[in-house]
């Protein structure tokens, strides 16, 4: 008989992110497919006790909170020890949580030291004669796997964007456990924004917009135009909530000057990329290659621009090409939207 422990960090509000809560869904789901499984919540910030609503109705038998003003904000060292005592308490055979930067860093160093085994960014799961399994994606997505494990308890992280999140109703018990948080030397002063000052990359989003390299090359007139690409860019992200995706070409040109400035790595797309799960995507001045189009793989609803007929998102890999100067489109585009 397995005990699920879904393992949580409280926001700084005293709330539960989108992904944790997604994640309450999928251990719902799961516990429902075992006959006789234990469902337990653990929660863990400077404000466990006030996120512990946002996970009632959920079928949890009581949830665990280890609460201390050092938990505020991600550490490892303190985080790893809540998460332990929380897990130690629990009881737990399946430890499961949300795929964030936050949990990601201390999983496996918490299942080592319960002695349990760890597998990460599970994109579903699932129970055959009392047997759990998990579905993850190997190398970049090419592959998909399941995984089982007789080792326990078993970490899983679930991937954000599967599940359904919950929308608490009802209410849940909860029981503070003591953790022997360690003594910390550093000290968190402040958060710092990303460079680009604008929050660019929008996982939520619809729509995700691509710049290739296209962008930031010289046009008919053989001129550069990369201040009115950075304009007609953020005019279109601004009006129309999209995140901005780049290829690897362009957000290379970073270190080599006049690129455009708001990108960043974290913005690239492809094979040494991200792959983002966006309904729908748009590629500008992208030439679609294949390195490219493989971070592409979930984004079902495809559009590019590009000046050449024959670049690679004609070779199948968009639904419509619209060969056109994406300098032009743009400035259309965001005329329309401004009404
Ligand atoms: C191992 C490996 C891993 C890689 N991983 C990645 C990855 O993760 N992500 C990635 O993106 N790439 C990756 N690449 C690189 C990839 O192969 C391509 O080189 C890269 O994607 C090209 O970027 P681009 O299309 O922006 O640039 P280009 O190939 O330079 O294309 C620019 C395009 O802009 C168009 N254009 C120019 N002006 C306009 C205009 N006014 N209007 C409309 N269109 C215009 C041109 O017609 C052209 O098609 C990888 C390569 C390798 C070998």
């Amino acid at each position: 008989m397995e005990t699920i422990l879904l393992l949580v960090a409280a926001e700084e509000d005293g709330g539960l992110g989108k992904p944790a809560l997604e994640a309450a869904t999928a251990a719902r789901e799961l516990a429902a497919r075992l006959e006789g499984a234990k469902l337990l919540a653990g929660i863990f910030g400077a404000q466990a006790g006030r996120a512990g609503a946002a996970l009632a109705g959920a079928g949890f038998g009581e949830a665990l909170l280890v609460e201390h003003e050092s938990l505020a904000r991600a550490r490892f060292a303190t985080d790893a020890a809540a998460c332990q005592a929380l897990v130690a308490a629990s009881g737990a055979s399946l430890v499961l949580a949300p795929a964030t930067s936050r949990l990601q860093r201390v999983l496996a160093a918490v299942s080592a030291r319960c002695r349990g085994a760890v597998d990460t960014h599970a994109t579903a799961l699932g129970a055959e004669s009392g047997a759990v399994h998990a579905t993850r994606w190997f190398y970049r997505q090419r592959m998909v796997g399941r995984v089982s494990r007789e080792r326990r308890p078993w970490f899983l992280s679930l991937e954000p964007g599967v599940f359904a999140p919950h929308a608490a109703s009802g209410d849940l018990v909860s029981r503070p456990v003591p953790a022997p948080l360690p003594e910390s030397r550093t000290r968190v002063e402040g958060l710092r924004s990303p460079s680009s000052g604008a929050q660019t990359i929008r996982p939520d989003a619809p729509l995700l917009f691509v710049a290739g390299a296209g962008w930031c090359k010289k046009q008919a007139d053989g001129l550069a135009h990369v201040s009115e690409a950075e304009r007609l860019i953020l005019g279109f992200l601004g009006k129309s909530g999209a995140s901005l995706g780049g290829s690897k070409s362009v957000v290379d040109q970073k270190g080599e000057g006049g690129a455009l400035s708001f990108l960043t790595h974290l913005n690239q797309v492809g094979q040494t990329g991200s792959t983002p799960r966006h309904a729908k995507g748009l590629a500008t001045c992208c030439h679609g290659e294949e390195p490219h189009t493989v971070g592409w793989r979930f984004v079902s609803g495809r559009r590019a621009v590009n000046l050449d007929a024959n670049c690679g998102w004609a070779q199948g890999k968009a639904d419509v090409l619209y060969v056109a100067d994406a300098f032009k489109v743009m400035a259309r585009v965001n005329e329309l939207l401004a009404g």
